[in-house]
Order: structure tokens, then C-alpha cells, then sequence
């Protein structure tokens, strides 16, 4: 299910083949993490070439919501608790540079400037508003308490957030991607780098070599310390036509678990009001349900004649809260990585790609400390790790065992995908809408946890680390690089 985003844009060219020289540095990914890092590299005299598995744009960058956020869903509270204060402040300057080198660089991407509200409807909602009020404050970033905001939502407290903004992601990300082909840089769309070896101080993947490598991928390829780090979850999003034309001139958001918001956007000469939230981790729930929920929640409270768009994305929760950016673990020194954004992406990549391409160049980063991926979690997040885990334990070993209903191929209906018994065997099967089946091992290429179906996307997602695969099992999404084994059924 692809995003307006996707669908309102014309790609930039960009080649399938060509790396010949020694580059200073192979980006892996072009999202905004990749696309900001490159361009900075770029900028300063080094040679950047960009390998990207689909094309620029086809991940999260291309699936989000686009705001811009000066807050960020680790409350500065939380990071007050897990860091310190001094953690804490230096976490909203990092989230306020992101924002301000997309102030920067944004052009003919729709940017526009809005206020932000965050707004409780119980008592113990407005406990955890006083609380992020609070930790804002004390890390330096506006907020003030707020009597009115244009929400049909009765609220009992709301928070605004003065100076946020929005912007098409793919129009912005495009902008990028010009700059950086103007300056003689090179995107390899279609290639997807499963590995590097590293030799001598040089790194090679799909016969490209360079100095550095970075993962700019949103999550670093194959079996990583990220895998137990962070978590996948999948956010939803509709865009939606209203009959009385009332539409917001602001961010809302509510506190609710999962949360929703609102945002106005238009797109193809259309105003719309984006309704996104009910997040959940990846494979785990019903994505139709979802859909359903936001669509009865918008009608709840808006006037709506139609539904436009609707679209999901994936997104990665860190253990401790705040992004990995730095050196990758475990790995050859000069290959670097970025993850868990959580949903503040916009900031925390852009923020990301000047950190990364700081480190590569020699100069002193102020974050490197902060978001190291190699950082000793701090003890409270221990519960949370524990907890992911433990999760994905239990569908390593539940799934293998009976958990899921088994059922016959002849009883799969045209457009369904389902985990099926064949000989004693389990399948991942669907039956397109000509009655063909597509059969495959069901089995993860990642870390072998056995994939779920995905109605909404028509996708089978792994729901330990988040890795996604189309109907015939070529992988959408890592950690996995390798796609599903193709299974012949004999159905007859
Ligand atoms: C529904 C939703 C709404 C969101 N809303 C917001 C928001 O309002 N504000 C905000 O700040 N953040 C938001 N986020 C988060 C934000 O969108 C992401 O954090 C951000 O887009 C990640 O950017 P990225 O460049 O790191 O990754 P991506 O955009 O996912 O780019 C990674 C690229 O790497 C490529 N790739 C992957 N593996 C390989 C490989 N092995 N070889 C080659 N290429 C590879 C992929 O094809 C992809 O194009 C949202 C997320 C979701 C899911």
C-alpha cells in the first residue's frame, strides 16, 4: 500500500549499475538518514555513492507522516530519568538541529510552519502531561500550557507546542536527491547490499568499495545487537476528505495508548486531514483492524465525506529510548549505522546523517556520546528489554508449535494470504485474485521466527525483528536480506 507521498511525485533518475572508483563512503539506503548524509559528505569534497535496495523514498520516509517536531515521543521526562538532565538537554538540542537543517534545506516540499497541541482527556492522562510539560521545560524546549485547541476532542488539560511544521517528505527527500546527482554523486536504485567484507582499511559490498560504509537502511541488514535493541511496530495512516471544509491549521495529538493525531495536508490540489496512530508491533494485530479503528475514530469526530488514502509504515522503538547513531558494533571500524527513531525520524535522521558524516570526516560531534550505539544501557530499560525479548522467544518457539490454525489450500479465498498445513508441512500460502497460489516457507531468512500474513498491505511480516516480504517473498523490509524460499505446492 503505497503513501500520496509516493503517488504524488516523479522520480528523479537514478542508475541501476556504475561504481567504479574507491568512494570515501557507500551509503546503504536512501531515506532521509542516507539522503542528508551523503549530501553533507558531499558538501564537504567526499566522494558518495548511494546503494539503495528499491528506490529513493520506498521506506519509512516514503510512509510517514511528515512532522516536524521540536518534542519527541521519548518525552524529555523519560530522558531526563534514563540520562540525566544534561542527557536530557542534549537529546532536544539533537531533535532541534534536525529540525533546523531541514529548515535549511527545505525547498518546493510544501514546508509550512504550525503550532503543535498535545492535549489529555483523563486524569491520568493529564498526570503524564504535567510530567512532559515539565521535563520540556527543564531541557530548554518551548511549551506553555494551552486553554483552547482546535480539536472537536473534549479535553480536560493541552499542551502547545509552539513553531512545528510539515513538509512532503518526498518532495523534500527529491531535493536532496538533485543536489547530490547535481554534485556528481551516484544512486544505485535496485541494489541491495547484504554484506561487506572489510580489508586493509576498505570496505566492499556488490563490488563497490569505499572507506566507510553507512547503514542508513532504518535498520541495519541481517543478525545485530539492534535486533534485541529495538523494536518494530507498524503505524497507520488515513487521509480523509471533510464535507464541511472545517480543517485544522495545527498538529493534534492526543494522549491516548495508542495515540492518534491530526494534521491538514494538501495533496494533488486536495486539502485532506491526515488521522494516523494505533500503533502496534509489527505482525502482531489485525492491520484491517486498525484501519477500521482510525476510520470510526475520524467519523467520531469529523465531518468526513470520504477516506482518500490509506497507507501503513514501520517504524523501530529503541530499548533506552533514544536512536543509535555511531559505529556499528561488533563491525569492521568505519562502518556506521542509525537506528531507533522511534516516530521522530524527520529530525532524528536528518540529525543523524550530520552526525554520521561528522564522524567519517574527523570533527568532534557533541551527540556521538549521547547516541552511541555501543552506549551501556542504563538499568531502567532493562524491564523493557527483557520484555522484547521475551517476546521474541515466545514466536520462536510458540509458532513452531501449533499456535497458528492450520487449514487446506483449497480453502484459501482469492486475495488471502494464510499460514496453511501441506503434507505435514507449514506454508506461508496466498491466492492472488486469478486463483493462483503462491506458495512459501514461512520460515524468516533473518533469524527463522515464522512470518504472520499482513491483509491490509498483502505483505508476510516477522514478528520478531520486523523483516517484510511480498507475496512471492522478496524482501520489502530488513533485517533480512534474503528472500523466502519459494515452495511448489502441487495444488491441484
Ligand atoms: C506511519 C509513520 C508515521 C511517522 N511519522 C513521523 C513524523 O510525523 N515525524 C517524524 O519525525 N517521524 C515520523 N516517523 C518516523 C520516520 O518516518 C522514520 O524514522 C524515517 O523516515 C526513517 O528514515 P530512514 O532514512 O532512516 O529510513 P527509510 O526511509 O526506511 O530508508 C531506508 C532505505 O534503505 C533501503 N534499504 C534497506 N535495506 C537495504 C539494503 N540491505 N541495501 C540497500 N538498501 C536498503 C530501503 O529500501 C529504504 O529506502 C513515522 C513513521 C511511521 C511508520
Amino acid at each position: 500500500m503505497v503513501s500520496p507521498w509516493q503517488t504524488s511525485i516523479t522520480s528523479v533518475t537514478a542508475r541501476q549499475s556504475g561504481a567504479q572508483k574507491v568512494y570515501d563512503c557507500l551509503v546503504v539506503g536512501a531515506g532521509i538518514t542516507g539522503l542528508t548524509a551523503a549530501l553533507t559528505l558531499q558538501q564537504a569534497g567526499k566522494n558518495v555513492v548511494i546503494a539503495e535496495a528499491q528506490q529513493a523514498g520506498f521506506g519509512t520516509t516514503g510512509g510517514t507522516s511528515a512532522h516536524i517536531n521540536t518534542f519527541a515521543d521519548t518525552t524529555y521526562a523519560e530522558a531526563e530519568s534514563a540520562f540525566g538532565e544534561d542527557g536530557a538537554q542534549l537529546f532536544a538540542q539533537a531533535i532541534r538541529e534536525g529540525y533546523d537543517l531541514i529548515v535549511a534545506w527545505q525547498k518546493d516540499c510544501d514546508f509550512e510552519v504550525k503550532p503543535g497541541y498535545l492535549y489529555a482527556e483523563t486524569d491520568e492522562e493529564v498526570k503524564l502531561l504535567d510530567e512532559i510539560y515539565q521535563g520540556a521545560a527543564k531541557a530548554g524546549v518551548a511549551v506553555a500550557y494551552a486553554d483552547k485547541v482546535p480539536t472537536p476532542v473534549p479535553f480536560k488539560k493541552a499542551l502547545l507546542w509552539p513553531g512545528q511544521a510539515q513538509f512532503h517528505p518526498l518532495k523534500y527527500l527529491q531535493n536532496l536527491q538533485k543536489n547530490f546527482l547535481a554534485g556528481g554523486g551516484l544512486i544505485l536504485e535496485n541494489t541491495r547490499i547484504e554484506s561487506a567484507e572489510s580489508k586493509d582499511g576498505l570496505h566492499m559490498a556488490n563490488g563497490i568499495q569505499a572507506r566507510a560504509v553507512i547503514y542508513a537502511t532504518h535498520t541495519p541488514p541481517n543478525i545485530n545487537l539492534f535486533n534485541f535493541e529495538c523494536a518494530p511496530y507498524r503505524s497507520y495512516v488515513l487521509a480523509v476528505k471533510l464535507k464541511n471544509g472545517k480543517y485544522p491549521d495545527a498538529l493534534i495529538y492526543d494522549s491516548q495508548e495508542p495515540y492518534h493525531y491530526v494534521r491538514t495536508h494538501v495533496i494533488g490540489g486536495e486539502e485532506l486531514l491526515l488521522v494516523g496512530g494505533l500503533d502496534h508491533k509489527t505482525g502482531h494485530e489485525d492491520a484491517e483492524k486498525a484501519f477500521a479503528g482510525l476510520e470510526k475514530y475520524v467519523r467520531a469526530y469529523y465531518n468526513v465525506s470520504s477516506v482518500k488514502y490509506r497507507w501503513s509504515s514501520q517504524y523501530y522503538v529503541p530499548v533506552d529510548g533514544l536512536p543509535y547513531i555511531g559505529q556499528m558494533p561488533l563491525a569492521a571500524k568505519g562502518i556506521y549505522c542509525a537506528t531507533g527513531y522511534n516516530g521522530n525520524g524527520m529530525m532524528l535522521g536528518t540529525v543523524a546523517g550530520k552526525i554520521l558524516a561528522d564522524l567519517i570526516l574527523g570533527k568532534a560531534n557533541r551527540y556521538e556520546k549521547l547516541f552511541s550505539p555501543s552506549r551501556i544501557k542504563p538499568i531502567d530499560s532493562f524491564s523493557e528489554f527483557v520484555k522484547e525479548n521475551a517476546d521474541v522467544a515466545y514466536h520462536f518457539i510458540a509458532d513452531r508449535i501449533n499456535v497458528h490454525e492450520t487449514d487446506s489450500l483449497k480453502r484459501l479465498q482469492p486475495g488471502t494470504g494464510k499460514l496453511v498445513e501441506v503434507d505435514g508441512k507449514k506454508v506461508a500460502a496466498y491466492r492472488d485474485d486469478t486463483g493462483e497460489i503462491h506458495a512459501l516457507s514461512p520460515v524468516c531468512t533473518h533469524a527463522a521466527c515464522i512470518i504472520n500474513w499482513n491483509g491490509a498491505e498483502k505483505t508476510w511480516d516477522c514478528p520478531c525483528h520486523g523483516a517484510r516480504y511480498d507475496i512471492n517473498g522478496k524482501v520489502l523490509t530488513g533485517p533480512a536480506t534474503r528472500d523466502l524460499t519459494i515452495i511448489d505446492t502441487h495444488e491441484n
